[in-house]
């Protein structure tokens, strides 16, 4: 089973695409019902079977750490050390399922990722910011129901996919800004120069002295202070996190050496 990604990110740099903040985008069979719009007819009745949540890798962004770090009354920090791989996906079981699965289902249901949500529909977004979808190929084992009763939008709303899909293009526009920076600045100067928080894998040394860029709570705690900190809201904390880390980009970009390496 392949990774699942709703969007269609621009390319990393080879040369910090091992640094996993970059989504890597799984390519799922299509359907004919491509090239949607959020008016275009759509639903999907799901049979509960389960069986989307074996077999599959769980692509994270913060801000669904956030949600999920939330629900479990942990920090972010905690969260990615507990039940991420890599600070990317979720955990499984040896026999494949996600940690989250339980015997009635999804434990973490109202705070479950994006890509649980949007199944069966693949979102891509284009250089220009417009959106399209497709129905992918219903797993072997699902017994959900696609058929043309509603609408893209009115399964969106029934997801409350609105803020996910805000936060994807966020995280989108920011991995993308910090690539190119990265890039730049790798090429100009070599990667010696680079803070070593850059390098940091995440869950890495969570109490070194750089922060780990995926993990909200450590970033907002050394770019923002408390104030931020004091929010349990995670929508309020991505903008608090987005923030932060454009902060040090642009000082990166000034040169600012004393404060680039602060972050
Ligand atoms: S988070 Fe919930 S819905 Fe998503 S794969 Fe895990 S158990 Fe299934
Ligand atoms: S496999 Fe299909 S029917 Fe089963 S829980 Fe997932 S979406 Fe629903």
């Amino acid at each position: 089973m392949g990774r699942l990604f709703p969007l269609t990110p621009k390319a990393p740099p080879a040369n910090i695409a091992s640094y996993h903040i970059f989504v890597v985008a799984y390519m799922p069979k299509q359907t004919d019902m491509q090239n949607l719009a959020r008016s275009s007819p759509f639903s999907f009745v799901c049979g509960r079977c389960s069986s989307c949540c074996t077999n599959k890798k769980i692509q994270v962004n913060p801000y669904e750490i956030g949600r999920l770090a939330t629900h479990c009354s942990l920090t972010t920090t905690k969260f990615i050390q507990l039940n991420t791989e890599k600070g990317v996906y979720l955990q499984r079981h040896n026999n494949g399922t996600c940690l989250f699965l339980g015997k009635d289902g999804c434990e973490v249901h109202p705070n479950r990722p994006l890509v649980c949500r949007l199944y069966p529909l693949c979102r891509y977004v284009s250089s220009d910011g417009s959106e399209s979808f497709t129905v992918t190929e219903l797993m072997p084992n699902c017994q959900g129901l696609v058929s043309q009763g509603g609408t893209v939008a009115t399964f969106l709303f029934s997801q409350d996919l609105a803020p996910y899909l805000q936060a994807a293009d966020l995280y989108l526009g920011l991995f993308t800004r910090l690539a190119e920076a990265l890039s730049k600045e790798i090429s100009q100067e070599g990667s010696s120069s680079l803070p070593d928080w850059v390098f940091v894998s995440p869950g890495d040394d969570p109490k070194g002295p750089f922060p780990n860029l995926l993990d909200m709570d450590q970033v907002i705690g050394k770019g923002m202070g408390r104030r931020a900190l004091a929010s349990s809201d995670p929508y309020k904390k991505m903008f608090f996190h987005i923030k932060a880390i454009d902060k040090w980009l642009g000082a990166l970009k000034e040169g600012d050496h004393e404060e680039r390496n602060k972050r």
